[in-house]
């Protein structure tokens, strides 16, 4: 039996500057829109077959994961490792409702699943100095991405980046469950983002999308909205649903080598009928009885935009 608690962010350790000289800085611009390395390669992308081995269930309790035996265990899914990331603050929330199918099913089947529940966690959305341990790189300017690049290099991450950077180090499968925030990711999503997928870790130069450090991963965006999905439709006022997710999967995931399944997307559940909501519910729990037989898409620009 294998134990495992999700609980809130370590303390993070105080900051002991040191003023050293100004390095140079080896093109150290993370993310896509800063100069990162070019999408080298948009051809569709394969999944090889997955067989799992191993052991693991989980019961979600709170933020708590308690890992045993699974009694319903497929072969097909046993041993996988499933990260749900998850950003909402209210446990009886449809969000919370579409976590416990997602904990309960992939457990089912014989997954490990961890959850990062942000809000419980009290995630530091901040990206801050407060995230390396001991000296600066360079103490006179303080730039996020180098130093945390610098940090990661040296083992000076900040406790509650390693735990995160663990989490999804382990992962066959990243699932990030939230609502959606003004065309976005709640901010508490998106400071996950932010601080742990840091260069070195989860891209480095030269090496982002189909060549990022987080390849044979995959990554499931499901997400709630406000507004129906007709707003959401080619040519309506909120344009194409899929604008939205080209930060967020290609942007993000597919930069970091990530591949990407199909987003799974709620539309409105406060505005439908209970009927329709118990609907979407079961609909969830039927994508995850299949969810590892799936092909990720390709997530080129013309996925988004054409
Ligand atoms: P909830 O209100 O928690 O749930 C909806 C209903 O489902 C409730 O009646 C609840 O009781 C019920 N329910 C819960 N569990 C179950 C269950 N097991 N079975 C049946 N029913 C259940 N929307 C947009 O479309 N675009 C935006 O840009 C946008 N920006 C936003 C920005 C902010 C800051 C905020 C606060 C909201 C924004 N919204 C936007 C709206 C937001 O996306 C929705 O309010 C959210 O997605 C709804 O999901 P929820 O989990 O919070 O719903
Ligand atoms: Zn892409």
């Amino acid at each position: 039996m294998v134990s495992q608690a999700v609980t809130a962010a370590g303390a993070r350790p105080g900051a002991q500057p040191e003023p050293i000289p100004i390095p140079p800085r080896a093109g150290a611009a993370p993310g896509p829109g800063a100069g990162g390395p070019r999408d080298r390669r948009e051809a569709p992308l394969p999944v090889p077959p997955r067989i799992c081995s191993g052991r693991g269930g989980a019961v979600l309790r709170q933020h708590q994961i308690i890992h045993r035996d699974a009694p319903q265990r497929s072969p097909a899914m046993a041993g996988k490792k499933v990260l749900i990331v998850y950003a909402h603050q209210e446990p009886k929330s449809f969000n919370g409702a579409l976590l416990k199918i997602a904990v309960e099913e992939l457990t089912k089947q014989g997954c490990s699943v961890t959850v990062s529940d942000l809000y419980a966690m009290q995630f530091e959305p901040r990206a801050t100095r407060n995230d390396i341990v001991g000296h600066l790189h360079n103490s006179e300017a303080f730039n996020y991405g180098v130093e945390t690049w610098e940090a990661y290099k040296r083992g000076g991450l900040s406790k509650d980046l390693v735990e995160e950077q663990k989490k999804v180090q382990e992962a066959d499968l990243l699932i990030f469950q939230f609502p959606l925030f003004w065309f976005n990711m709640p901010a508490i999503l998106k400071g996950w983002m932010d601080r742990v997928l840091v260069q070195g870790f989860a891209y480095d130069l030269s090496k982002a999308y189909d060549g990022g450090l987080l390849q044979d991963k995959l990554s499931l965006f499901s997400f709630t909205t406000g507004g129906g999905q007709e707003m959401y439709s080619k040519g309506s006022i909120s344009g194409d649903i899929r604008y939205i997710l080209w930060p967020m999967q290609h942007g993000i995931m597919h930069f970091c080598g990530v591949k990407v399944l199909e987003p799974h997307i709620c539309y409105a559940p406060e505005n439908v009928s209970e009927e329709k909501r118990k609907e979407m519910l079961a609909a969830w729990t039927q994508r995850l009885k299949n969810l590892w037989k799936e092909e990720p898409i390709d997530c080129s620009p013309d996925w988004y935009f054409k």
